[in-house]
């Protein structure tokens, strides 16, 4: 259980196992820090440090309890296949 203290209105509440694996996989490759958590009483993004979340992620990954949760990839794998310098497509007919 990961524990977020909203800075708006001062309640608590805990982040899912869904969102725990979604900020563990977004920030993997990154130096990001912190996961930004929604506030479910007023909405207000908080900042929260991915340390606990990692911990949390692992105690899960231990356990076997990690839910499937699917990833959107933002980036795409780079395709370095084919001639290189090949700018521009220019198509002759
Ligand atoms: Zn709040």
């Amino acid at each position: 259980m990961v524990r977020v203290t909203c800075t708006r209105c001062g309640r608590t509440y805990t982040l899912t196992s869904e969102q725990i694996v979604l900020a563990v996989e977004e920030s993997r490759g990154t130096k990001r820090r912190h996961y930004v958590a929604t506030c479910p009483y007023c909405h207000h993004a908080t900042k929260v440090p991915l340390r606990p979340i990692r911990q949390e992620y692992a105690r899960m990954e231990r356990l076997g309890t990690l839910p499937e949760v699917a990833i959107a990839e933002e980036a795409p794998p780079p395709n370095s296949e084919g001639s290189a310098g090949d700018e521009g497509t220019q198509k002759r007919e």
